[in-house]
Formats: structure tokens, sequence, C-alpha cells
């Protein structure tokens, strides 16, 4: 993949309403949004599901650091939540 397309790919997801956040427990970037107060999507980049400290499952990753670093995110306005 060419630094272009990886390029394009991310303004896509940022266009999509998505936000880069970084984990506050391993400083890995993912990609965010909250569809609803309830709903969070979250978009693993190949590079921060190697740097996450946690073991990712297979299907859904998930980080405790980082679902701490989500809500920070909403509560300080970071996120906008629908
Ligand atoms: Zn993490």
């Amino acid at each position: 993949m060419t630094r272009a397309d990886t390029l394009s790919e991310r303004q896509e997801y940022l266009r999509g309403g998505f936000a880069e956040l970084a984990c506050e427990r391993c400083a890995a970037v993912v990609l965010v949004r909250k569809s609803s107060p309830q709903q969070t999507s979250v978009q693993w980049t190949t590079a921060a599901a190697r740097q996450c400290v946690t073991e990712l499952g297979a299907l859904v990753p998930t980080c405790p650091g980082l679902r701490a670093s989500i809500d920070q995110a909403v509560r300080t306005g970071r996120l906008e939540v629908p």
C-alpha cells in the first residue's frame, strides 16, 4: 500500500465522522465514532492493534485503556455524540 492510499483511506474515515483518539494506556491511535450515547464504533488500524498492550480479541478488539479514553473524550467534548 502506498502512502497516498493510506492517507485517502484516513480522510475517508475522518469525513465519516470518525475522530482520532489515542489510548491513554498504550498510546495506540484508533478511529472512533459515536453514533449514539450507547454506540461506539472503533476502527483499529493494523499499527494500533500491534501497539496495544492488551491481548486483542480476533473480532472485536477492546482495550480497557481505550474505553476510558473514549469516556474521557466524550466528557471533554472532544468526541461528538449525536
Ligand atoms: Zn490500549
